[in-house]
């Protein structure tokens, strides 16, 4: 904030989000649910919903959010904006309230691709109050988009061929790899047996992260305190957390505690942490031999109001395409470049290798640009 706040930016506000930012529509808020301005009955996505709708809806020309698992390329994608996640640690931190620290990054909102590139640019770099921020000089990522190079992309058949996805959105997506065949860009099928493992990956090891990092909010030091008399310090403790958090922050708290514990440490939280360094030797080995790897954002378009709520297992399966990049740190970001029948607008993940944000702003602005001329 510092950084846009000296090069002058304007701030008009703060924008809603899921509580803690755990969530995938929005209506885990304790201000109420932000709807999708194209279609009111529909969810903005989640968790930083507000901060989507806010640019989809012209309220605002750039936005940030916290992208943990996909809250700024999922509700990009819902509400038909550019979501940008950078880079792990190519952002600082300070000042986000922490949900996973090991997979927290700050993304952007916006439209077109300039405007996104020049903010990434601006907020880029080391930080003093973020160790975890990374020293790499920041490339003057808003002068370099323009570029006639020939890419080269990767897709997992795992992926696109996935059970849960939309047939429309599958199809739609291969086209446009035969598209950028048909422009010399190579495009290549490649060999990615992971793909059910990374959402339970994700939830296992963000859970155990939140939990850790909620535990603060004692109502001693940080957080809501009850106002209700206790006879003792654990009462305190059990009153004010109860009413402090709201029920799917409370629900991975103790998902997160559980798969922590002594006798489910090793079962739960170091599987998952095998799981992630699978992944991300995968991904790298991919990106060593192409630039991108493309899939979609989500495998169906924005969800109806109260569709998921029922069924966080559901809601959480829907993750499925975002969380692999904040498993492995790269950076990505979600093209709105289609349009589902049912009205509502969905988009391309691109996802290139990390610190490689250079080729990702400049594939994103060529397939942005070629979108304008059709
Ligand atoms: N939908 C994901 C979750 O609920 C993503 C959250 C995020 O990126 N903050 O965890």
């Amino acid at each position: 904030m510092d950084k846009l706040l000296a090069e002058e930016a304007i701030i008009i506000g703060s924008l809603n989000c899921d509580e803690f930012a755990m969530g995938s529509t929005n209506e885990n808020s304790a201000y109420g649910k932000v709807l999708n301005a194209l279609d009111e009955t529909r969810v903005s996505g989640g968790s930083s919903g507000g901060s989507a709708v806010a640019v989809q809806a012209g309220l605002c020309m750039l936005s940030l959010g916290s992208d943990t698992g996909g809250s700024v390329r999922q509700p990009a994608d819902f509400c038909g904006i550019i979501g940008l996640k950078p880079t792990y640690g190519r952002i600082s931190r300070y000042g986000l309230i922490a949900y996973a620290s090991s997979f927290d990054q700050i993304g952007i909102f916006g439209n077109p691709v300039a405007d996104v590139a020049l903010a990434l640019e601006v907020m880029a770099g080391a930080d003093d109050y973020d160790s975890t921020a990374s020293q790499k000089e920041v490339p003057a990522y808003s002068s370099m988009l323009k570029t006639n190079k020939k890419f080269r992309f990767a897709y997992f058949d795992q992926a696109l061929d996935h059970p849960s996805l939309d047939k429309e959105i599958s199809t739609a997506i291969k086209k446009q790899m035969e598209e950028l065949r048909q422009q010399g860009h190579r495009v290549d099928v490649a060999d990615f047996d992971l793909m059910d493992f990374v959402v339970p990956a994700y939830y296992v090891l963000t859970t155990a992260e939140a939990a850790s990092n909620l535990s603060r909010y004692d109502g001693v030091r940080y957080g809501y305190r009850t106002p209700e008399p206790v006879a003792d310090l654990t009462e305190f403790y059990k009153k004010t957390r109860s009413a402090g958090f709201g029920k799917e922050v409370k629900r991975r708290i103790m998902l997160g505690t559980f798969v922590l514990s002594a006798g489910y440490y090793d079962a739960y939280f170091t599987r998952a942490q095998k799981v992630r360094k699978l992944v991300c030797n995968r991904t790298d080995a991919i990106l060593k031999d192409y630039d991108f790897i493309i899939m979609p954002a989500s495998p169906v378009t924005a969800f109806k109001m109260g569709e998921k709520t029922k069924d966080p297992i559901a809601m959480y399966l829907a993750d499925i395409y975002t969380v692999i990049a904040n498993l492995t740190g790269c950076p990505a970001v979600s093209l709105p470049l289609f349009q589902h029948s049912n009205g509502m607008p969905f988009g391309l993940q691109v996802m290139a290798a990390r610190f490689n944000e250079v080729s990702l702003l400049q594939v994103a602005d060529t397939l942005m640009q070629q979108k304008k001329r059709v």
